[in-house]
């Protein structure tokens, strides 16, 4: 069974594939899977995905 990269679109075990799991409803998801980790940084700095999300930014 071949899986896409969520990012690039290659067959992600032809790396070292990353998998990338959010909780919904108390059940993980997996939301997406990457080459590698070069593929996730991309993939979260195009549909900035870090923006404003940082779990402490509002301890200050
Ligand atoms: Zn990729």
């Amino acid at each position: 069974m071949s899986e896409g990269c969520t990012y690039c679109g290659t067959d992600v075990h032809v790396h070292e594939p990353v998998f990338v799991e959010e909780e919904q409803s108390g059940e993980r998801t997996t939301i997406g899977k990457f080459c590698n980790y070069a593929c996730l940084a991309q993939y979260i700095e195009e549909n900035e995905l870090e923006t404003g999300a940082c779990c402490q930014l509002d301890l200050s």
